[in-house]
């Protein structure tokens, strides 16, 4: 199968510190991957190369069937040919509505001037009252953002990323601070999501990664440890051992 995403060889160092070191990472269309890995293994080192806020100091980072390089191209370039971000800490626009939220990051999809011009169009209200369908937001539609709760605010988050139709999300740990409930529900929305777009999830909760039940790729001092399904990670002693094992 073509790579949606293709990293290779790819290093960087911060101050002679090696915080990548040597990492090889692919991950297809459609597909869920979960990264995990002990706190300061480069996992947000690694989103922010691939998102191109870090340039790389070697190896290359090849995209979609044209393998087109994202280290020629830049953080904005990177966004619309694709690759969308959420990061920890929702930041959605807590003074209006969970409606015009979706709705303003539909309108993103239709550049500098169709933001300016923009005139909602009843397609595109049923359009962001079926991303509130998918993500389990569809009674709160016309509540203001501020008044949902952590777990429905990273929902709407994820939404306003599926809204611009990425072709790669990065979301990072996104059950933080949930209820199981709110959980079990982020893992089904991120199951979903992975039907349209790839979607690697960065996580702690080992729980929820065994719940994501896709493939895992383990990070530890910038290179990947191990990969595979969550057993057979759980069970490789080196990551016992840097992990696991603390
Ligand atoms: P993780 O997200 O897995 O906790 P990071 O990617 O944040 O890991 O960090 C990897 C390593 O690189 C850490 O040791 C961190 O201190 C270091 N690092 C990350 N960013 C910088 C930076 N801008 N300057 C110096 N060191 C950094």
């Amino acid at each position: 199968m073509t790579q949606l995403l293709e990293v290779d060889g790819v290093s960087v160092s911060f101050d002679g510190f090696k915080a990548i070191n040597n990492l090889s990472f692919s991950i297809g269309p459609a597909e869920l991957r979960a990264v995990i890995g002990p706190n300061g293994a480069g996992k947000t080192t690694f989103m922010d190369i691939v998102t191109g806020k870090t340039k790389p100091d070697s190896g290359s980072v090849l995209w979609g069937a044209r393998n087109r390089s994202l280290l020629k191209m830049s953080e904005s370039q990177i966004a619309r040919a694709g690759v969308g971000r959420k990061f920890q800490r929702p930041t959605v626009f807590e003074d209006q509505s969970v409606f015009d939220n979706l709705l303003m990051a539909l309108k993103k999809t239709r550049g500098p001037l169709g933001v300016l011009f923009y005139r909602p169009s009843s397609e595109d209200a049923g359009k962001v009252r079926e991303l509130a369908g998918q993500i389990g937001l569809a009674g709160q539609i016309d509540r203001l953002s501020g008044e949902l709760s952590h777990g429905q605010k990273q929902w709407l988050e994820i939404g306003m990323l599926l809204a611009q139709e990425p072709r790669l999300m990065l979301v990072d740990e996104p059950a933080a601070g949930m209820t199981p409930a709110e959980r079990e529900h982020t893992t089904d929305l991120l199951k979903r999501a992975a039907a349209s777009c790839a979607v690697v999830v960065v996580e702690h909760d080992m729980d929820f990664v065994r719940r994501l039940g896709c493939r895992v790729t383990v990070l530890h001092e910038g290179s990947v440890l191990a990969e595979g399904s969550i057993d057979h990670v759980t069970s490789d002693p080196q990551v016992i051992d840097v992990y696991l094992g603390r």
